[in-house]
């Protein structure tokens, strides 16, 4: 008999689960102006808001942070980190900082400026927040299969290169501040960029003499699928195709605490000097002296270990597996999720699910709500309050998406924590009809709404 294969770890610590009642939560989601970002996370009973820096830290990252150097300058915590970097990402330079985000401001404080385009694949949030606010555009160049919730495609994240050419070729060098790709694309529904497609993009970007950046957050579930999906990679190492992923681009920007499994922090990689002794003054402003750069040593030095333990094969197929139970579990309930299921979270296509709530009512948001209501599960919405208005027109931007995403975090929750998410959303589906309208905004922010936007029922 072929073994089922387990998760590469065991528990030695808990935290227990408060279990709300349905009335509690009724009051509690009013009070946060249904917005689910406003919840105290003791009244959410599974958190499936996002797997961003909710993951849990092994006993070695623990011991890691014991051992922490807390020197202003050139910490042993920031040479382990460093060293961990280079072994993993390939990229000589690198920059700390205390998020995903604030790599994005360091480097963007460099290479974006007004008027300027930034194409790529889907920009993430805080990407296109940081692009726009330098009122600069963040061109979307992602396959149009993408949008096409059914349809199967290994690379649902790969940009389209003839789209992108488009750009490149229609302005001005100077007016292309980089190239970004997102791997795994996150707001397509956390769908991998196969590597030949990276390798696309790097010979544009040769073509046309611009920059080319990955914003990596989940880089090395992008790489368990390239190893699984594509041609000619079964047989390599997962640290041996994260290496190749990055030798196509000229940088990167990480959110640690995704694929690093770390509560906080990020980096900028460079494979460039000059590039890093530009950045290097933006880090000193915005986030702290070179060599901790909004980072405690201890912080450091768990990010290092997680670097290596974020890579590994087995732990990346059991937590990719986890995600697809929770996906296979709400399909056999014919509720309608994105397919083929992300590395990171499930995707339930809100338009298909709640037919007659109208798109200007915000559906995806209304059954985020219903959902935390039903059984205490928080995720999130990314349709038009997260697309924000229009710089322009000002106008509510509808991309045609309204999803529902449930983000697992990583080696926290087991398989029955799944199972009961997807019985909670199957009692949302069987009750469907009942919600037929949606919500409207009372108060709202100019960007990056979604954070703290308030709502009230219609
Ligand atoms: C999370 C994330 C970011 C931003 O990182 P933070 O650590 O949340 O600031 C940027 N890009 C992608 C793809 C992300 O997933």
């Amino acid at each position: 008999m072929k073994l089922p294969s387990f998760e590469p770890f065991k528990t030695k610590m808990v935290e227990p689960i408060y279990r709300s009642t349905r009335e509690e939560r009724e009051v509690w989601i009013k009070d946060a102006h249904f917005n689910l970002f406003n919840l105290r996370s003791d009244y959410v009973t599974i958190d499936l808001l996002t797997d961003s820096g909710t993951g849990a830290m092994s006993d070695r990252q623990w011991a890691a942070l014991m051992q922490g150097d807390e020197s202003y300058a050139g910490a042993s915590s920031y040479y382990n980190l460093k060293d961990a970097i280079k072994e993993i990402t390939g990229f000589n330079y690198f920059l700390p900082t205390h998020q995903g985000r604030a790599a994005e401001n360091v480097l963007f404080s460099v290479l974006v400026k007004e008027g300027d385009l930034v194409p790529g694949n889907s920009h993430f949030d805080t990407t296109k927040g940081h692009i726009e606010f330098r009122k600069a555009e963040a061109v979307d160049c992602t396959i149009d299969i993408a949008y096409d919730f059914k349809a199967r495609h290994p690379f649902k994240g790969n940009v389209d290169l003839n789209k992108l050419e488009e750009v490149l070729k229609k302005n001005p060098r100077e007016k292309i501040s980089c190239i970004i790709v997102t791997i795994t694309n996150n707001t397509a529904g956390g769908q991998p960029v196969s590597m030949a497609n990276l390798k696309g993009v790097r010979q544009l970007a040769d073509r046309y003499g611009v920059k080319f950046i990955l914003d990596s957050a989940r880089f090395a579930e992008n790489a368990w699928f390239i190893k699984t999906r594509e041609e000619g990679y079964a047989n390599r190492e997962i640290r041996e195709i994260v290496l190749e992923m990055f030798s196509y681009a000229d940088g990167m920007t990480m959110s640690s605490k995704k694929d690093a499994i770390v509560n906080m922090g990020g980096f900028i990689g460079f494979r460039d000097e000059d590039l890093f002794q530009k950045a290097s003054m933006f880090n000193i402003i915005f986030e702290g002296f070179i060599t901790y750069g909004g980072m405690s040593g201890r912080d450091m030095n768990a990010l290092a270990r997680g670097l290596y333990e974020g890579t590994d094969f087995e732990y990346l197929s059991s937590r990719i597996r986890q995600v697809g139970l929770l996906g296979a579990r709400m399909k056999d309930y014919g509720i309608p999720v994105l397919e083929p299921f992300g590395g990171h979270a499930i995707f339930i296509d809100a338009l298909d699910f709640l037919r007659s709530v109208p798109k200007e009512e915000f559906p995806a948001q209304i059954l985020a709500v219903e959902i935390y209501i039903e059984g205490g599960i928080r995720g999130t919405e990314i349709g038009t309050l997260m697309a924000d208005r229009d710089p322009v027109t000002r106008e509510n931007r509808f991309t045609g998406r309204e999803l529902v995403r449930l983000a697992v975090p990583r080696r926290v929750y087991s398989d029955n924590h799944m199972d009961y998410v997807a019985a909670v959303a199957k009692n949302v589906f069987d009750r469907k009809e009942s919600i037929k309208r949606g919500l409207r905004i009372i108060k709202e922010a100019p960007i990056l709404r979604h954070f703290t936007v308030e709502l009230e029922k219609l």
